[in-house]
């Protein structure tokens, strides 16, 4: 398996010294979708920063994409993330004034991409999530599924190898829930890496393979 994700003895404690991450072995092959759960703070946001490359391990070894991220400079990083990775959290963070074609396009400015050619695969994302008749809508135009599904557009416009959420479905009630989880799916099934995490236990067993959290640890 050629793995997106390979963390190697990955420990990190924060200072104050909380160890949040403790010793994490763990690879994630190239198109996988993994369920990343746990007890409430287990860890799981604080690796899914490390695998991000938002945060830096204290020690131990973070591969991403092939390569270890200790290694690269800041705007090495940068370039990784906005090239390689798409985020999706729990609270959207879409800007409120905007519309869901400007959140989307705007998402792809550190891919160094030319405003045309944003708003033109900003549009084609939009299309993807099935919200091409909402491109002109603001947030507060839209539901809260539809939200999400407007920073997911957001995230893979740029077409990540590697797909991060942190409970992506802990806004929404479980019919918006599944209908954003039903697009994760989809797009795994074209090629992309997808991490979730999640506290619905029926989510969780639903996809093909689950990352156990407890204490900092990886159980299984
Ligand atoms: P989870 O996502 O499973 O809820 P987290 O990774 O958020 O777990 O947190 C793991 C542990 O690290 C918790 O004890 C939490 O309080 C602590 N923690 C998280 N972020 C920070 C931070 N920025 N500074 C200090 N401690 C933190």
């Amino acid at each position: 398996m050629t793995a997106v994700v390979e963390l190697a003895g990955v420990t990190r404690t924060y200072p104050g010294g909380v160890t949040a991450v403790r010793e994490v072995s763990l690879a994630v092959g190239y198109g996988e979708m993994v369920a990343v759960v746990g007890p409430s703070g287990s860890g799981k946001s604080t690796m899914l920063h490390l695998i991000g490359t938002l945060d830096r391990p204290s020690s131990g070894t973070v591969r991403v994409d092939g390569y270890d991220v200790a290694t690269l400079s800041d705007r090495q990083l940068s370039a990784l993330r906005a090239h390689r990775i798409g985020f999706v959290f729990q609270q959207f963070h879409l800007a409120p004034a905007a519309t869901a074609l400007d959140n989307v396009a705007d998402g792809l400015l550190y891919a160094g991409v030319p405003l045309r050619e944003r708003r033109r695969r900003a549009a084609a994302a939009l299309v993807r999530v099935g919200l091409g008749d909402r491109l002109d809508h603001r947030p507060h135009e839209l539901s809260g599924g539809e939200r999400q599904r407007v920073a997911i557009a957001r995230a893979v416009a740029g077409d990540p190898a590697l797909l991060l959420a942190d409970e992506p479905t802990g806004n929404l009630d479980s019919a918006a829930g599944a209908g954003v989880m039903a697009l994760l799916r989809e797009l795994n099934a074209a090629g992309t890496t997808v991490l979730v995490i999640t506290h619905d236990q029926e989510i969780a067993a639903a996809l093909p393979r689950r990352v156990v959290m407890r204490d900092g640890e990886v159980t299984r």
